[in-house]
């Protein structure tokens, strides 16, 4: 082993004593120097997503042999052509992207990251010109403090830092919080709630969106929409996590 590298494992391990790795949902100690934190047992309740599911939207069809295009998708095909999550969103996911989006912890940002790498939705996806998280209404950046979306595609991406961008797509209306909303709702809801910023910098450009959780996917419906009206080539979206609806 090499000084370096020796120096390197001494750091981990005197850094693993100070701060040890912990379980991001039960907060039991996991293994030191691993870029997954979860304990065994919490990693197996996590819902990794896999084939069947819609190709366009990504609606997971657990009754189904093979994967298709879902109802909805072929009544009316969305304005992104392709979104793709890592994992369910259910009881047990729903701790971890709740501290995440309302509490700022961003102890999973390494988590998230190697989740992406052993996942075949890095390959399913086109190496995007621009990443765009969604964006947040500026009261609410206010309130917050920071916007959950850009923390995670800087996290998902940190070699592609150069292409995120935080100031081409703006949500310009302060819209009511889509959890207390049904589908409809939801809709209606965003109806031009997204405007393009410096709409020549988005023109032609293969884009991909960023979010945390794909619920009934209006969020990044209306931002898709809003990009292609503005002539973006191709929208595609991936979100940490999706509802199994
Ligand atoms: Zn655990
Ligand atoms: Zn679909």
């Amino acid at each position: 082993m090499n000084l370096p590298t020796r120096l390197s494992n001494l750091g981990a391990a005197i850094l693993d004593v100070l701060f040890p790795a912990r379980c991001l949902l039960c907060n039991e100690r996991t293994a030191a120097g691993a870029d997954i934190l979860f304990c065994p047992s919490c990693g197996g309740r996590l819902t990794i997503i896999q084939p069947p599911l819609c190709p366009c939207c990504g609606r997971l069809l657990p009754d189904s042999a093979a994967s298709h295009l879902c109802g909805a998708c072929l009544r009316q095909r969305p304005a992104f052509s392709k979104a793709r999550a890592l994992f369910i969103y259910d009881k047990f996911s729903a701790p971890l992207i709740h501290d995440f989006k309302y509490r700022g912890r961003t102890t999973g940002r390494r988590t998230f990251n190697a989740l992406l790498r052993r996942s075949s939705v890095r390959q399913e996806l086109k190496t995007p010109d621009l990443i765009i998280p969604v964006p947040l209404h500026h009261k609410r950046l206010r309130q917050r403090g920071f916007n959950q979306a850009l923390t995670l595609a800087r996290s998902l991406f940190p070699e592609d830092k150069r292409i995120i961008r935080t100031n081409l797509l703006v949500r310009r209306r302060w819209t009511t919080p889509q959890a207390s909303l049904n589908g409809h709702e939801r809709r209606k809801n965003l109806r031009n709630a997204f405007i393009t910023a410096h709409a020549a910098r988005v023109k032609g450009k293969n884009i991909l969106l960023i979010d945390d959780v794909f619920t009934t996917g209006s969020t990044l419906n209306e931002c898709a929409a809003t990009l292609r009206h503005n002539g973006a080539h191709d929208i595609e979206a991936l979100t940490l996590a999706r509802v199994l609806e």
